[in-house]
């Protein structure tokens, strides 16, 4: 059973406490801002006056906690409280009678955002977090340098040449194109050369178009594969720009191989020719 909130006017749900973001309580979006933060208990619509939330986090941001930042601000950039209705707790139920995160999406995806494409998040067998990030890639809500126009880098770290959108960056970027063409041979799954690629111009449309070339029985793994990249590219990215350190595409992709064989191990059936 679950309980998700449905925001009025956020003087009744607690910013960080409640399911309200997403189905979900923000501490568990972002547990080291929320260790941080020195008013844990305030309502939502306190954080939200003018950003109070990021006035609440003690100084010291660690790598962590900006991924968290970045993700959690763009959530939040989305809310809109409603000033003439009051919070409600609404009781829910998945398919199988309890909670999951994946019921709690779908409820959000059935309201505000129009997303068709259920199948691309929970078609692979990947962790929680994986999965995540994929979803707020597809919704462009990762905070690619087009995004954060403000920021003075809006360069891609990888090939350092073109704007970094979600989409050049975990596809079209020629870095990651011949990180895709190596990943498809080394897991002999066609759909995702290179020369299949005449079709794109969006994370979602490029990820429907991959899953679609696959036979039927390939489906999952392709989407298994495609989730486990795209997560690896941005831990590339997010390395480039925070740690100020990057790794040659050989050794990306022996990362990339380890991954796999610890998701095989998991469970995750992954085709794999260390070639
Ligand atoms: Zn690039």
């Amino acid at each position: 059973m679950a309980t998700r909130i449905t925001l009025g006017d956020g003087a009744k749900a607690s910013f960080w406490n409640d399911a309200w973001l997403q189905g979900q309580c923000p501490k568990l979006f972002a547990p080291a801002l929320y260790n941080i933060s020195m008013r844990k208990n305030r309502s939502v619509k306190e954080a939200l006056a003018h950003d109070t939330w990021l006035m609440d986090l003690r100084s010291g941001l660690t790598e962590q906690m900006t991924d968290e930042l970045t993700n959690l601000a763009a959530l939040l950039d989305d809310v809109q409280l409603q000033p003439d209705e009051h919070d409600s707790i609404v009781w829910r139920f998945s398919q199988k009678g309890s909670y999951s995160a994946r019921s709690a999406y779908i409820l959000q995806f059935e309201g505000a955002i129009k997303f068709d494409c259920h199948h691309l998040i929970w078609g692979a067998w990947a962790t929680g977090k994986c999965r995540f990030f994929v979803w707020t890639a597809i919704l462009s809500k990762i905070l690619t340098a087009d995004v954060l126009l403000r920021s003075n880098n809006y360069f891609c770290p990888l090939c350092m040449r073109n704007l970094e959108t979600t989409y050049h960056l975990l596809v079209d970027c020629p870095w990651s194109r011949l990180v895709w063409d190596a990943i498809a041979t080394m897991t002999k799954l066609p759909s995702l050369e290179l020369a299949t690629w005449n079709d794109s111009s969006d994370l979602k449309t490029w990820m429907n178009m991959r899953f679609r070339l696959a036979q039927a029985d390939n489906r999952k793994k392709v989407l298994t594969v495609m989730h486990l990249v795209l997560w690896e590219i941005w831990l590339e990215r997010n390395r480039r720009i925070f740690s100020l350190d990057s790794r040659q595409i050989n050794v990306f992709l022996k990362k990339v191989a380890d991954e796999i064989h610890h998701w095989n191990m998991a469970g995750a059936g992954i085709p794999f020719d260390p070639g």
